[in-house]
This record gives C-alpha cells, structure tokens and sequence, in this order.
C-alpha cells in the first residue's frame, strides 16, 4: 500500500455524489443529475481521443466550485477520501486562476475555504496535507504572473509551484519568467511535462524553469541523455497511469513506460492526478499499476519511499 500522494489535483477530486449534487442544486448541466450519470456518462473509464478532451470535462467543476462553502467541503471530503485509501501524506494542488474564473470568488477567499476544509479533513483523519498552487498555462503569461504573486503573498499556504493545462499550445518558455520569480522567492518547482509532448518539452522543464519534479515526464523515457539527467539530478516524475492511458498520452497500459523509468533508476511515484474525472482512488491505481508491471510488495515500498523523500519541503519563512 503507498502513504505517500504527491500529484492529485484537488479542484478535480469532486466525490461522483457530491458533483451530482452540486450540479442539481446549481442546475448546470441537463443531463449529469445522479451519482450514476456521474459515473456513467461524466467519468473517464477507458481512453478518450486527447488529453484536450479530457482537459475540457475540467469546466464542469469550475461551474460548482462556485462558493466558500462548497470549497470547504470538497477539500475536507478530499482529505477523507485520501485517508481511505490509506494515504498519510499528501500534497495537493489546485489553480487559484482556474477555481474562481467562473465564480469570479477572490483567490484569497477561495484559499482560506479550502485551507478550513484541509484543516477539519486532517483533523478527523490524522493525514497531513500540504498545498501546491498550480499556475495555469491556458490563461497565459499575465495570469502566470499574478498566480505567482499570490503565491508569493501567502507563503505559508503553498510548498510550491506546479504548471500544468495544455502543454501544446501554452508551452513551457512562456512561463520562464514568472517561474523564475517563483523560485527567487524561495518555492520549489514541478512542472506537468513530456504528458502529450516529447522528451524535448522535459529537458525544457529542467534547463529553463527549474522544475525539481516533473508532472508525468514520461515522454523521457524516448531520450536515453534525458533519462541519465533525471537518475543524475535525482528528478522525480509523479507518474499517473490512469490519466496516461485515459487521456491517450499512452497506446496502451502494455506501453506504458514505468517499469522502464524505474528499472533505469528514475525516482518515480504513482499517483491518481484526477480522481474525479478517472474515478479511481490511490489503491486502485497501485492495484492496476501491480497488475500492469508486476511490481512486488518491494518495489512498491522504494517507489513509496520516493515518493515521501521528494515531498517538497516546508520552507522557512
Ligand atoms: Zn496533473
């Protein structure tokens, strides 16, 4: 069993009844009123035509996420769920840009929302949480700037930095700015990369933003120097193979490349990045990537100490 997430996003981590719920209540979507239509026809269980397919279902939380209150109870619920699946440390991230941009709710409100939910979540549960702030590519270069500030304003909420969305047309040396800004004022850095992109976009995430961790990377797996750089550097890719299949970043779990990553030597850990669009919680996500690569009880225990020891630091402030 692994105890340690690094890599789930909380603004996609809404409980198939809670979602149905909300969606009722806000009356935004004709025909997702059940926690079946959830899991029937919301839920990506098999893989879909692109990960921009997938990046579209985000919308349908940015529709719910509309108020203090849900934030609270979707990170409190979020924290109950990830002890269920006997996780003890986590870190979850979401986007200050991304969960306010149809509510229009201040960033910092929405902060203190999910900060109260976390709190009452660890409370109950024992499992301590910590908070990335993910900038978000698809808003561009000015949003990326102000997400940093935000950032920066409340240092003691996040551990670091993540940039993720559409890597394709957003990509990384737009943001080289702002993530240097991040990283001079003291956050470590990850960076969702080498998702639906080569090798390339990784050496990129390294060499011009910093990043310590790489969001999936499992692209680098193509480029045996990239390869050699991350065992060097000890940079570790917070693998998702769920979403990868899922969002056809992989042909298939048979193609799937981390059993090579980690027999080459890569830190690398397993993660569900969005249980509420995959619907797969953390065990099941071990149970499939057991079945998938054969990894014994063993291995499963260095993959969880990796993940535990490249968990980002509480700075100093
Ligand atoms: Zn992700």
């Amino acid at each position: 069993m692994l105890t340690t997430e690094l890599h789930r996003h909380l603004d996609a981590s809404l409980r198939p009844d809670t979602l149905a719920e909300l969606i009722r209540a806000q009356g935004v979507h004709p025909t997702l009123r059940t926690t079946e239509d959830i899991k029937e026809k919301f839920w990506i269980t098999k893989p879909m035509g692109s990960l921009k397919e997938v990046l579209d279902c985000f919308v349908l939380f940015q529709k719910v996420l509309t108020t203090e209150t849900i934030l609270e109870r979707v990170a409190r619920e979020t924290i109950e769920d990830v002890a269920r699946e006997g996780i003890k440390t986590v870190e979850l991230r979401y986007s200050p840009s991304f969960v306010s941009e149809y509510s229009q709710l201040d960033w910092r409100l929405a902060l203190g929302a999910i900060e109260r939910g976390i709190s009452m979540g660890s409370k109950a549960t024992g499992v301590q949480a910590r908070l990335i702030c993910i900038i978000s590519r698809d808003y561009g270069s000015n949003t990326a700037d102000k997400t940093v500030d935000f950032a920066v304003a409340h240092k003691e909420s996040f551990v670091a930095l993540d940039l993720a969305g559409n890597e394709v047309d957003y990509p990384n040396p737009i943001f080289a700015g702002a993530l240097r800004r991040a990283r001079d004022a003291g956050f470590s850095i990850t960076v969702h990369s080498g998702e639906a992109t080569g090798p390339e976009t990784v050496w990129q995430a390294i060499d011009e933003l910093g990043a310590q961790r790489i969001g999936h990377g499992i692209h680098s797996i193509k480029d045996p120097e990239l390869v050699k750089r991350l065992v060097r550097d000890r940079i570790h890719l917070e693998v998702c193979p769920t979403s990868n299949v899922n969002t056809r970043s992989v042909a298939s779990w048979g193609e799937h490349p981390l059993r090579r990553l980690f027999d080459a030597g890569v830190r690398v850990s397993i993660n569900t990045d969005d249980p509420g669009i995959f619907g797969v919680g953390l065990d099941e996500e071990v149970a499939r990537a057991k079945k998938a690569f054969g990894f014994s009880e063993p291995e499963l225990a260095t993959i969880n100490s990796m993940a535990f020891e490249d968990l980002f630091k509480v700075r100093e402030i």
